[in-house]
Formats: structure tokens, C-alpha cells, sequence
């Protein structure tokens, strides 16, 4: 039986309107006018410049007589510095509205930008929960990766490059006002960033329903992606062209997102984050690593919720003990990863073990997130896990 909810408070979080739909990119320039913008600062990078993403928001715009700047300045896993330096544009360039598209690093990077439109100081001073008091610059959010559902979550992550450290700031402030989904933006991506980013978004459900802050609300997100992106991620790695299964991942993506932001992570993420300050790997990648072997150890402490992820994953479950279907889970993902080339093991990206006891101390640091954890963690049995990775 799962746990029982009813002590449980739910508090959700959503963008004020979300539009998904095939080619609705276009529509871009129409939402700025509902929103009152009237100058925009266009956010992204230059590999979405590249992949030519940025086309079909620009063609409104000059359809609509929407003059707007362009910043493409953003960097991957963004520096802060990337967010101030987008925000002292904005201000200059005079400009009254945000639109990030790109993966979750631009939308990360918009978000920044409109909280900083209309509060004083940088980026960094709003590290951690509820420090930011207004609401920022209306912004418009277009992903073009299947994964961070940073459209639809109250969440900006950047890199403090003195401290080594990525850091979260958690407000409603980062909520878009228009989520704009349109998964044809999202067929360019190659079969490397397809895989990262398709584990980041089964991460996101996996522990937000894992999580003791699930609630029945953010089970029912969860159970959908996890079976969304169970069945279109192989697809979507396979052909990256087939719009039907970047349809349906774009889905899973934002409904993990939702979850997420609602719910709650846990110990992937805490042991993932080293890797990627230390390593430079990107944010999915490390938390597809740390995934399988998380979950492994986290079984006990919420057999009946893995034995559905199980499910969901296409494992059959009938007649079997909840702790032998609970281990299913466990083989669906390994079996998903190599399905689409994504090694759990450590070792495979030159990660020396003797750095195994500097990345414990680094995951003991993001320990706030043991507390949702469905598993106690202590220092020896993060250095195992991650020894059993290796
Ligand atoms: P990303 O934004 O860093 O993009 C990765 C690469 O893919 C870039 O080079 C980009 O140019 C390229 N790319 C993006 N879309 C493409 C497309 N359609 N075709 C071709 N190339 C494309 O990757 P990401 O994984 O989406 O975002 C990672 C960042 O998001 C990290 O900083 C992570 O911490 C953060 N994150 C944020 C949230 C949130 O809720 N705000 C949640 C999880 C992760």
C-alpha cells in the first residue's frame, strides 16, 4: 500500500499559461503582446542560434513589429556572471520583456534576467528559498531540450565560479508567465544531448515520486512522464526526426517538471552535482550515472512506489513480492540506458577513484536533499554508492 497522504499538505507550482503544441513557436509574438511587451530581450546560445531555433520566433517578432535584442551569450551549466551581465542588457537596451529559448541553461538564464529587471543586487544574492520579494519582468519560456522542464518550474540553477559550487534560487518569480512547448523545436537535438537530457527529465519524476514530499497530486505528473519518456526516449534517440516521440518526451519532460517543482528531489541529485563542478559533465549525464545506483539502494525504504516505476517501465510485476518487483525498476532503467549508449558506470569517463572520498564530501554538502530522500543517508553510505558506481 503507498503511504498514506493525509497529514499532507500539497502546494503546486505552474507557469500562468502553458501552450504545447506543434509549430506553436510562432505564436510567440502574440503572447508578448497579451503579456504588454513592447521591446524584448531574446535569450539563448549559440548552439541554438545554430541549429536555426531562434528563426521562427524572430520571423514573429518582425511580423508583429516587435523590435527586440538579442542575447546568445549564454554558457552551458551558466556562471552567474552570464545572468548579470544579460541583465544589465535588458536595463540598458530598455527593454520590458524576457523571452529564453534554448535548453535549460537559456531558460535558466531568462529567468535570472527578469529577476534581476526588478530586483537590486546580482543573481547570487538570491541563492536559496523564497529571497526574491517582487516579481520580475513578464517572460516567455521556449525549450528546445526534452529535459530540465525549466519552463514549467520555479527553479534557477547557475554556477557560482568562485565557490565551484552550483546553486539554486527557488521563488515563484521564476515561473513563466507563458510556457510556450513546441516539440519541433526539440528535433535538432543530437542523439548525446537526446540521452542526457531524456535521463535528466526520468530523474526529475523517479525521485519526485520517490520523494516523502510526494503527494497524490505530484504522483499523478510522475507516473505519466515516467511512462512517457519509458517508451519515447529509445524512439526519440533512435530518430531524431520523429515528431511523435519528441512530441510525447517535450510532455514528460514538462509533466516531470511539474512534479518536480511541486514535489521534491532526493540523493541523485545531491550525487550527481559534484560530478558536474568537478568534471565539467553535463547536469543530465551526471544524474543518469547516479540514478540506477541511487535507486538501488533506496529500494527498501520505498518498495511499493519502485515496484510501479517498475511497471510503468514496461517490467511485468504480477505475482511477484514487493521488494523482487521494487528491483525491476533497477533492471527497466539500466536496460533504458543502454538502449541509448548511457553508461552508469564512472569509471567509463575517467573518473579516478581516489577521488571518490572528495565527492563524498562534495554530495555531503547538498545533504538538504537526503531530507526528502526516501533512504537516511550517512557519509559511508554515499562513499559506497558511489564506489559501487564506480
Ligand atoms: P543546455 O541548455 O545546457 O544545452 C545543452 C546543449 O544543447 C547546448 O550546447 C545547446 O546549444 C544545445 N541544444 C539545445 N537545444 C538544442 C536543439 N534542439 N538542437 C541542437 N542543439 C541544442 O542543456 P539542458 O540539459 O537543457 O540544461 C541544463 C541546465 O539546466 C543545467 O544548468 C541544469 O542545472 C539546469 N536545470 C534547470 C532546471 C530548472 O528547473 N530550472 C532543472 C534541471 C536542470
Amino acid at each position: 500500500m503507498p503511504p498514506a497522504y493525509s497529514s499532507k499538505t500539497h502546494i503546486s507550482y505552474s507557469p500562468n499559461k502553458v501552450v504545447l503544441g506543434v509549430d506553436s513557436a510562432a505564436r510567440t509574438a502574440v503572447e508578448v503582446r497579451q503579456l504588454g511587451g513592447s521591446r524584448v530581450l531574446l535569450v539563448t546560445d549559440p548552439g541554438v542560434i545554430q541549429a536555426g531555433l531562434t528563426r521562427t520566433v524572430e520571423a514573429s517578432f518582425q511580423t508583429e513589429g516587435i523590435p527586440y535584442v538579442l542575447y546568445d551569450q549564454v554558457e552551458p551549466e551558466p556562471p552567474s556572471r552570464i545572468i548579470d551581465q544579460g541583465a544589465r542588457i535588458f536595463k540598458s537596451e530598455d527593454c520590458d520583456l524576457v523571452v529564453g529559448i534554448g535548453g535549460g541553461s537559456s531558460l535558466d538564464v531568462a529567468k535570472g534576467i527578469s529577476i534581476l529587471a526588478a530586483n537590486a543586487g546580482c543573481i547570487l544574492d538570491y541563492i536559496g528559498m523564497d529571497l526574491v520579494s517582487k516579481k520580475g519582468a513578464p517572460m516567455i519560456l521556449l525549450p528546445t531540450t526534452a529535459g530540465t522542464g525549466s519552463e514549467v518550474t520555479r527553479v534557477l540553477v547557475m554556477t557560482d565560479e568562485q565557490q565551484n559550487t552550483k546553486n539554486v534560487v527557488f521563488t515563484p518569480f521564476a515561473l513563466a508567465d507563458t510556457a510556450i512547448i513546441d516539440p519541433r523545436l526539440t528535433l535538432s537535438m543530437p542523439p548525446l544531448v537526446t540521452a542526457d537530457t531524456g535521463m535528466d527529465a526520468l530523474v526529475h519524476a523517479v525521485e519526485t515520486y520517490v520523494s516523502m514530499n510526494a503527494t497524490e497530486f505530484s504522483d499523478v505528473w510522475a507516473e505519466k512522464a515516467i511512462a512517457l519518456i519509458g517508451r519515447y526516449l529509445p524512439v526519440a534517440w533512435a530518430k531524431g526526426s520523429n515528431l511523435e516521440a519528441r512530441y510525447y518526451m517535450s510532455l514528460g519532460a514538462a509533466l516531470a517538471g511539474m512534479a518536480f517543482t511541486s514535489g521534491g528531489l532526493g540523493a541523485v541529485h545531491a550525487l550527481a552535482y559534484p560530478l558536474g563542478t568537478e568534471y565539467h559533465m553535463t547536469h543530465g549525464r551526471t544524474n543518469a550515472i547516479m540514478l540506477p545506483h541511487v535507486m538501488r539502494y533506496n529500494l527498501s525504504g520505498s518498495p511499493e512506489k519502485y515496484a510501479v516505476i517498475a511497471a510503468l517501465l514496461g517490467q511485468e510485476i504480477e505475482g511477484l513480492s514487493p521488494m523482487e518487483a521494487a528491483s525491476l525498476a533497477v533492471e527497466a532503467v539500466l536496460e533504458l540506458q543502454a538502449s541509448i549508449d548511457v553508461s552508469c558506470r564512472m569509471r567509463d569517463y575517467d573518473i579516478p577513484e581516489t577521488d571518490l572520498s572528495r565527492l563524498t564530501e562534495g554530495a555531503m554538502r547538498q545533504s538538504r536533499l537526503f531530507i526528502p530522500n526516501p533512504r537516511d543517508l550517512t557519509e559511508n553510505n554515499v562513499l559506497a554508492i558511489y564506489q559501487e558506481a564506480f
